[in-house]
């Protein structure tokens, strides 16, 4: 097995606070590290690195972990650009523009989704995104989940049954048929092809019971559940992502002191999606608020074509540092290690012996400049082999 000597780094973050300067994101400075048959094999200081077979230099630029995008939508055909243009002339962003997406996605072949999926995920990529979580949604039938969720496992492991987007609607006249329909036979054909299951549960999609209903039947199922929740205003989802201990609760943006206390107790991870609130013009959660109560950030993309057609993990570290006070380095924990945890990943989001090596150099000396420098694509190379 050749090992490949990574060196000359000048700022390496590692996410492990054993191996750098005790903090969370575990930097090192004037580091090395070597990799080995796809695993981080070593990590230290440049002047105690191992001989290796390779050698790649990156000239004293920063080195962070791969993003971990743990919330996005992928799957789906057609274009919303007239809506967001709408929403920009003052029409406010409602649930049920996701029917539109839907009727698009039903038309279109397989190929068409796939080719769009795949294109998607390139781009991630070139934004340093080496793990993304992909869900279904915009079928709604059986035959379109399942394929949906066929799709998307062609590209990641993290795939996730959201047949609980909102209600088509040939069932608008009897939503408890549609959830007969999910917790049934579309969970059956979706199974085989999911990690987990997710719900929409705010006003105009899915309320409490029927989420706890839907999350209840695909862990029976063996899907565990997350949650899209508070989103639109607040409501219970935030509270139910906690009493059924969900691995994290995402969107987060309308909580009262409760549901702070109990994600600060349950130890759910709240995922902040800052591209919804800049796409849709609303107002950001406070991810100050989360961090000083003790509750675990993560960040993502939520990339869709409705409600934030951004797939830029670095400008959601951005507008999470400008808008949602939070630090640079908390930022950047949030969308590497905060997103592998949220995804119940511990292989991923760090570069400690034994993880994945998915890494990225920066064309800059600080991981702080993913920040500092918005807009600018800063990610000069992505390792994920
Ligand atoms: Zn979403």
């Amino acid at each position: 097995m050749s090992a490949l000597l990574v060196r000359h780094v000048g700022e390496l973050v590692t996410n492990d606070p054993a191996l750098g300067d005790g903090s969370p994101l575990g930097v090192l400075t004037d580091a090395a590290f070597v990799v080995e048959g796809g695993r981080v094999a070593w990590v230290g200081p440049a002047g105690e690195a191992p001989a290796a077979d390779t050698v790649q230099d990156v000239g004293g630029r920063a080195v962070v972990p791969g993003f971990v995008d743990s919330h996005s939508h992928l799957v789906f055909a057609g274009d919303r650009s007239a809506e967001f243009a709408a929403r920009m002339a003052g029409t406010p962003y409602a649930a049920g523009g996701i029917r539109t997406t839907v009727a698009a996605t039903r038309a279109a072949t397989d190929e068409q989704l796939t080719a769009g999926v795949a294109r998607h995920v390139e781009e991630m990529r070139r934004q340093g995104t080496t793990t993304v979580e992909i869900k279904s949604g915009y079928g709604l039938t059986v035959r379109d989940e399942a394929r949906s969720l066929a799709i998307a496992r062609l590209f990641t492991e993290e795939t996730t049954f959201l047949g609980a987007h909102v209600v088509p609607e040939e069932y608008a006249a009897d939503p408890a048929g549609y959830v007969r329909l999910v917790t049934g036979p579309m969970l059956d054909a979706a199974a085989e092809h999911a990690r987990w299951i997710d719900v929409f549960c705010e006003t105009g999609a899915f309320d409490a019971d029927q989420a706890r209903t839907i999350l209840e039947a695909g862990r029976a199922a063996g899907l565990p559940g997350r949650l899209h929740a508070n989103q639109l205003g607040h409501g219970p989802g935030v509270q139910l992502a906690c009493e059924l201990e969900l691995v994290a609760v995402d969107h987060c943006t309308y909580l009262d002191d409760h549901d702070v206390a109990a994600l600060g107790d349950t130890g759910t991870i709240a995922t902040l999606l800052p591209g919804v609130e800049f796409s849709t013009r609303s107002p950001y959660p406070d991810a100050r608020r989360l961090l000083d109560a003790g509750v675990t950030v993560a960040l993502a993309t939520d990339c869709n074509p409705g409600s934030s057609y951004t797939s830029s993990m670095p400008l959601c570290v951005a507008l999470a540092v400008r808008e949602m006070r939070m630090t640079p380095a908390e930022a950047l924990w949030a969308a590497t290690r905060g997103g592998a945890l949220a995804l119940a990943r511990r292989d991923v989001g760090l570069l400690a012996p034994g993880a994945r090596a998915h890494f990225l150099v920066l064309d800059a000396p600080s991981y702080v400049h993913l920040a500092y420098r918005p807009g600018v694509p800063l990610v000069a190379d992505v390792q994920s082999a």
